[in-house]
């Protein structure tokens, strides 16, 4: 017997697709039928009907966000030595993709606020070999474009935008993807827009670089069996690209839920009394944030986590360890306490269920279990 058993999912792709399942039906059949696998129609459609929906005069679809950034990266030509500024509170694949080109992560801390990178901190961390900013708009809320790009245009330096769980957001009126030089999307099945599999994609108002990328996802070649530069096998698939067309007609509504989900935490936490025991997500003016995750904090995280699966709450942690402190990084040399902030953020976060499918009751569940916590304490 599992007395820790669920009593309902931390996210529910299943409930999801039983509403798409028909739509999602006839897009796999269309492909199956067609027989063309590999880019053609569906992805060429998919690209234009993403490019429409964030305003961003290209987009280029290829195999994950993980592979988006590298693209982005290999496009504005990053090489062995160049320094990329980023944060260390984020997924792994944002440095990683630095590091796959043999140049360096340079992290600079977070704001508690917002778990976003820190802006006011970017100056201070340009050098010479500073080639690049990865702003990483984290759980879905825009990071401080206003402050990066001003960084960026003093030191000519690229803006690289991880949307991969933003998409959807804004900033000051303006979506990301279209805030930077290039923007990298994913399509995880837990992302907002999430594929059958993986996937992922590069935004652009550049013509010539959204050309560098097609060039770059198909080996480097423009023109079949030739090749002009070292590129990779990066592509989206046109199954995936047939499923996330349907789902994108979806987005607009399913964002709008999830911040209504997001709303009525707020409302419960308030209701219950909790806000001077757990912080919730910042919600900066000018910034639409997409709750991908909402992320609450508690110095007593890991009690309040365990206290909550006893009660059949489910919740998650991203991330537990920052990324200057992992063993792939270990070369930079960084040690416990380099970046503080970072560091208490992965001590203190804990990720809540919230999904379009979420209902009231399981929001009520999670937030009286939370208070129940609380009232055992004080
Ligand atoms: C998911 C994610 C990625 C990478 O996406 P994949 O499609 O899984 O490769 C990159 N950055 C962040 C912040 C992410 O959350």
């Amino acid at each position: 017997m599992d007395g820790d058993a669920p009593l309902f999912p931390y996210l529910d792709l299943r409930a999801q697709f039983a509403e798409i399942a028909v739509e999602i039906g006839s897009a796999v059949q269309r492909v199956m039928e067609s027989q063309k696998f590999i880019l053609g129609h569906e992805v060429s459609a998919f690209e234009e009907e993403f490019s429409s929906l964030v305003g961003c005069a290209s987009a280029v679809a290829c195999a994950s966000g993980s592979d988006a950034l590298l693209l982005s990266l290999m496009a504005i030509d990053i090489r062995p030595g160049d320094e990329v500024i980023t944060t260390p509170f984020t997924f792994i694949a944002t440095a990683g993709a630095v590091a796959r080109l043999k140049a360096r992560p340079v992290f600079v801390d977070i704001n508690e606020e917002t778990f976003n990178l820190d802006a006011q901190l970017l100056e201070s961390a340009v050098t010479p070999r500073t080639r690049a900013i990865i702003p990483v708009h984290l759980f879905g809320l825009p990071a401080d474009m206003d402050t990066v790009r001003e960084v960026a245009a003093r030191h000519d330096l690229a803006v690289v935008e991880d949307a991969a769980q933003a998409v959807g957001a804004s900033y000051a009126g303006a979506a990301v993807g279209t805030l930077g030089k290039l923007g990298c999307f994913s399509f995880f099945p837990s992302k907002n827009l999430g594929g059958a599999g993986d996937g992922g994609l590069v935004t652009t108002n550049d013509f010539a670089l959204a050309e560098r990328v097609r060039i770059l996802r198909t080996h480097g070649s423009r023109r079949k069996y030739y090749y002009e530069v070292l590129g990779m096998n990066s592509r989206l698939d046109a199954l995936q690209a047939a499923i996330l067309r349907v789902k994108l007609g979806h987005l607009p509504r399913w964002t709008r839920m999830r911040q209504l989900r997001a709303e009525r935490y707020r409302r419960l936490f308030a209701e219950y009394g909790l806000t001077n025991h757990v912080r919730l997500p910042a919600s900066p003016p000018g910034a639409v944030h997409v709750y991908n995750q909402f992320v609450i904090r508690s110095p007593e995280r890991d009690d309040l986590r365990g206290f909550l699966k006893s009660r059949g709450i489910p919740t998650e942690i991203y991330y537990p360890l920052p990324l200057h402190l992992q063993p792939v990084f270990s070369y930079l040399d960084h040690r416990a306490g380099d970046f503080p902030k970072a560091e208490r953020a992965s001590r203190e976060v804990l990720a809540l269920p919230i999904y379009p499918e979420l209902e009231e009751p399981q929001q009520v569940a999670a937030v009286q279990a939370i208070a129940n916590y609380f009232a055992g304490r004080t």
